[in-house]
């Protein structure tokens, strides 16, 4: 249950699922922003719920309308545009489900959608317009998305994505990764998350005693995209994780007025190893319908990856990647040569 007034003797984590900010005129008061901008975020929030907890709510900076942090999270008129090429699936994933759930599209590993909620709602994700009721492998369905992943030796890896699959309970992860742990060719878990940045108190000791139980090595992807995101409670939670063993790396978009330039950029990755995280990828943004005005071009990223290598150790220079329907992995995105041809 993700809305809903918090119960008596729950986790503390849980009721901060249940209090995010879920009204954009709500969010506009809290933040002293200009009335002006409640009827555009009140349609597309109708496009796609407006979703905020409360410790990501504190640290967006009040009465900014460009802060980029709340540009993740506040719905716009922008969202309406509708931009030829641009799809609801841009990247083939109902395509790429062959039991519910179960996204099979690269050699060796499966993402696994264990929910189709998020703690938090970004603007720009591609799965914004993707059918989570029928496709996904909550509750009991997902014994079909495991027999899958037993029948096929191929597969070494199984990433829980979602949704979010830390916005599930420790019982229903715990349930899920016995069952993978019992299929002897599955030999790491991995799980794609905003949970530890968005609500940092979600990384408790009940969450903490489940990693301590496991027999598969764990990797943990975080999405962070911009510094300001990391707070000291979002280091304590990193720092919990890491003594727990789980290996920390970042996913991270790269989102016009967000993190589009490499001073942002480079710190992000500074501060990410402040908080014991490796970057890992820099998504160019995948193109579905209502998130066009986050686009960055291609010569631009590239541009700022040339400047986050000459000023970074290699270890904190994310992979620049972009997402192709039917490409057997993320595709590495290069500089164009000057005379290099059209792409
Ligand atoms: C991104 C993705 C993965 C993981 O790819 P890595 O390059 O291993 O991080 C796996 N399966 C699907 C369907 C994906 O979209
Ligand atoms: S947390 Fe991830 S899956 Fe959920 S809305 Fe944000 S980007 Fe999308």
């Amino acid at each position: 249950m993700i809305h809903g007034t918090p119960q008596a003797g729950q986790a503390p984590w849980r009721a901060e699922l249940a209090a995010a900010v879920c009204d954009p005129e709500e969010l506009l008061r809290a933040l002293g922003l200009p009335a002006e901008l409640l009827p555009a975020a009140r349609r597309a929030h109708r496009l796609f719920p407006l979703r905020v907890p409360r410790a990501y709510l504190a640290r967006i900076i009040p009465g900014d309308p460009q802060d980029p942090l709340l540009r993740q999270v506040l719905p716009l008129d922008l969202e309406e545009r509708v931009v030829p090429g641009d799809a609801r699936d841009p990247v083939g994933d109902l395509a790429a489900q062959l039991v519910p759930g179960v996204l099979h599209k690269y050699e060796g590993r499966v993402l696994l959608t264990a929910t189709g909620a998020c703690a938090i709602h970004c603007r720009y994700c591609f799965r914004r317009h993707f059918p989570y009721a029928q496709a996904n492998a909550a509750r009991d369905r997902w014994r079909p998305a495991v027999a899958h992943l037993a029948a096929d030796p191929s597969i070494r890896e199984v990433i829980l994505s979602g949704g979010d699959p830390l916005t599930l309970g420790d019982d229903k992860l715990a349930d899920l990764t016995r069952a993978l742990e019992e299929v002897p060719h599955i030999k790491r878990l991995r799980l794609h998350t905003r949970v530890p940045v968005v609500i940092p108190s979600r990384v408790d000791e009940a969450l903490l005693d489940w990693f301590g139980r496991i027999s598969l090595p764990v990797v943990m992807v975080l999405h962070v995209n911009h510094a300001r995101e990391i707070d000291e409670a979002v280091v304590g939670a990193c720092t919990r994780l890491r003594k727990a063993g789980v290996t920390l790396l970042n996913q991270a978009v790269l989102l016009a007025g967000v993190n589009d330039d490499a001073d942002t950029l480079t710190q992000l990755s500074e501060r990410l190893f402040e908080a014991g995280v490796l970057p890992y990828y820099l998504h160019m943004l995948d193109r579905v319908a209502g998130a066009a005005h986050f686009a960055v071009e291609e010569t631009s990223a590239t541009g700022f990856l040339d400047v986050l290598r000459a000023r970074l150790p290699g270890y904190l220079v994310p992979r620049l990647v972009r997402e192709e329907a039917g490409a057997a992995a993320k595709l590495p995105v290069f500089a164009v040569g000057v005379d290099g041809g059209c792409r």
